[in-house]
């Protein structure tokens, strides 16, 4: 019988090969199928006439093809194009890499199509929309229907199909809160809820089961908290600091000075370290506050007392960029610096391996490749997060838990308020550096609409021959990596097109190899590219002063905080830089929201911003990128029910809960 713990491979219709699909997406048991959760939901719409498409909305139409769907290759992207038309006009489609389509569309006959609409060279176009039969369409026609994220082999409806069987396994045993707390604070049981999560009867429904799952996961991420703070209590070391000579020397010897905000951060996690207890402490700092080097000095501090280092960052291309920047600065005082990370090779893996465990490796830079099974560390004192909202609590932990009461040190750029952050933060002290380094001016902003695209790339060019870089962030189309990488190579073919010939073009993307990532990304911090065309796979922690414009194609289509974080790209060097919001919309409000950025340049007034404009309830899409590793909770939107969790996680013994909630005494 088919049970929460089953392997997915008992599903009807998922075999061995389907299965290693899913493996890509994290799920191996049907308990997997049931938390993944829609990444955002769609309804058909009504059909509008052609006439009334308009730039930048998803549209569905009924139409008719004009003479046949045309077959061409652009490198080796395969588009299919077509000229269709209803009553009302003619419009473009297009789809990519679906070549079968210029064999199996119809002339003449009629298709309800729908996608978005994009401006072309060739004019309105619909670009890849679905094509769906009359009688799905009026099945489905006002019904919410769940939109998956996706790996290659597997289709949306693949998921649909087997997350409504594993829905069928969902008891009350998986119910961790106790009827007294579901009552207290309103919420469905959790069967209602995933039932409710995947397949929606009413908006109503929706949001009652959005706000008990968001609930349990600050439930369980609050009671991990605790436990930590329980466990981290005064715990104290034998392990002895002291010099902090080579540090001094180091201060000394960069081409600035540190700020004083930077000064008391560091100041504090010297004292901190040097307490004779663990240090537990979160560096808050806005983009481009200089973050980096305190984390390089606090490691620095390590090695010269004589213990091992570890810092984890969320990506690959930027755990090179650490390591290259510590290489570069600490090797001169004899500091052996190692990098790890999952795309190296099995040799390049064993050899780190090796380094770490005997202890030759005075620092260890890398990814999620810090944690693996196989890494034995030696000696370890201090360990780092970057980006710590990118990783969940439990894995913050198990980089600490390689050592013994090791130091804990994480970094964020998430600006938030200070009652939620005693919350979500609990656990540790917090140093604020609340300036930029001096000399620094404040990025220009403008939000244009698609129109001055041409003018925005005669900007460019003339900022590129007084040797500036251009970063180029790349519609996106749909979030499903392969169609996103098409479009970034589309759109980067297009602008050779548009651009003189002596630039220099890069284009990056998610699921490009890690290692072709990491060249490019070299590439691009050596000046040997001018522009880097990328999706948001850049967003986080990347640091190439010489980059002095950052465009962001369909703007309106990110969250503030994420856009806050891509224009924190530029205006790292000592240059005026810019930052082109480009608007797909002209509606006011997505206007309303770029205003925001476009006015300021204060991560947290932005993010209050943010929460103001989205307003209560508002259902926006289900997961918004850039905050804190939450799967469905918004630590903005859903304050109030942090609130709640907080309240009642004081009211049950954490002893009951720490198993069921994946802690550990
Ligand atoms: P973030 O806080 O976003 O991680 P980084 O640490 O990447 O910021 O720093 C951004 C840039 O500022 C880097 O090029 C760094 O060398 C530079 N920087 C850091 N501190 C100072 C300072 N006090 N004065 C001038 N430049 C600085
Ligand atoms: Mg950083």
């Amino acid at each position: 019988m088919l049970t929460i713990d089953s392997s997915i491979t008992e599903i009807k219709g998922i075999g061995e090969k389907l299965a290693e699909k899913y493996s890509k997406l994290n799920i191996y048991k049907v308990r997997d199928l049931v938390t993944h959760f829609p990444k955002r939901y769609d309804r058909y719409g009504e059909i509008i006439p052609v006439s009334e498409v308009k730039e930048g909305d998803v549209v569905t139409i009924e139409v008719s093809l004009i003479g046949r769907a045309a077959l061409r290759n652009i490198k080796n992207l395969k588009i299919v194009a077509a000229s269709v038309r209803d009553a009302s006009g003619v419009i473009h489609v297009t789809w990519f890499n679906m070549p079968f389509l210029a064999r199996t569309l119809k002339p003449g006959t009629y298709y309800i199509l729908r996608g978005r609409a994009a401006r072309k060279y060739s004019g309105l176009t619909v670009e890849q929309p679905q094509i769906i039969s009359k009688q799905e369409y009026f099945n489905k026609k006002n019904k919410l229907m769940p939109v998956y994220s996706l790996t290659a082999g597997i289709t949306n409806n693949n998921i649909s199909k087997a997350v409504s069987q594993s829905l069928a396994c969902v008891g009350r045993e998986q119910d961790i809160l106790p009827a007294y707390i579901r009552k207290k604070y309103n919420l469905v049981s959790y069967a209602k809820a995933v039932n409710a999560i995947h397949f929606p009867e009413s908006d109503e429904s929706l949001k009652e089961a959005r706000k008990r799952l968001v609930f349990e996961e600050f439930f369980r991420f609050i009671v991990s908290l605790r436990v930590m703070k329980t466990e981290n209590k005064k715990n104290s070391i034998d392990r002895i600091y002291k010099s902090c000579r080579m540090c001094d020397k180091l201060t000394d010897s960069l081409p600035y000075k540190l700020t004083d905000a930077q000064k008391k951060a560091w100041l504090e996690i010297k004292n901190d370290m040097s307490s004779g207890y663990v240090m537990n402490r979160m560096v808050q700092g806005d983009v481009g506050s200089g973050k980096t080097i305190v984390a390089i000095l606090a490691l620095l501090y390590n090695c010269e007392n004589g213990y091992q280092g570890a810092m984890m960052v969320p990506t690959e291309v930027l755990a090179v960029q650490h390591y290259d920047e510590c290489v570069r600065l600490l090797e001169p005082f004899g500091v052996t610096v190692v990098l790890l990370t999952g795309s190296m090779t099995a040799k390049q893996k064993r050899n780190a391996y090796e380094s770490i465990g005997a202890g030759s490796a005075d620092i260890v830079i890398g990814t999620h490749a810090l944690i693996q099974d196989g890494v034995k560390y030696n000696n370890l004192g201090l360990v780092i997060t970057d980006e710590q909202h990118r990783f969940g609590v439990n894995q913050r932990k198990n980089l600490s838990e390689r050592g013994v009461r090791c130091h804990t040190l994480v970094m964020s750029a998430t600006p938030i308020p200070r009652s939620l952050a005693l919350i979500l933060y609990g656990d540790m002290d917090m140093s604020v550096i609340d300036m930029m380094p001096a000399g620094r001016i404040p990025v220009k902003n403008c939000v244009v609409d698609t129109s001055y695209r041409n003018t925005a790339y005669k900007f460019m060019e003339k900022q590129i021959s007084d040797g500036n870089q251009v970063y180029i962030i790349c519609p996106m189309v749909e979030q499903n990596d392969d169609i996103e990488a098409e479009s970034v190579i589309e759109y980067t073919h297009n602008l050779r097109e548009c651009m003189s010939g002596n630039i220099r073009i890069d284009a990056l993307y998610g699921s490009m190899k890690n290692s072709e990532k990491n060249d490019i990304m070299r590439r691009f911090a050596e000046h040997r590219t001018d522009i880097l065309v990328s999706t948001t796979v850049i967003e986080v922690g990347i640091n190439v002063p010489n980059a002095t414009v950052m465009m962001i194609e369909n703007s309106d289509r990110f969250g503030l905080a994420q856009l806050h974080q891509l224009r924190g790209r530029v205006g790292r060097g000592n240059r005026q830089s810019y930052c082109i919001f480009m608007s797909g919309s002209n509606s006011k409000v997505s206007m309303d929201r770029l205003k925001v950025l476009n006015n300021s340049n204060d991560g947290f007034h932005i993010a209050s911003e943010d929460l103001k404009l989205r307003g209560p309830g508002e259902l926006a899409g289900i997961r918004q990128s850039g905050e804190l590793a939450f799967e469905l909770a918004d630590i903005y939107e859903d304050a109030d029910i942090l609130k709640m969790v907080d309240e009642a996680v004081k009211s049950i013994d954490l002893n009951d809960y720490s198993e069921s909630c994946g802690a550990t005494l």
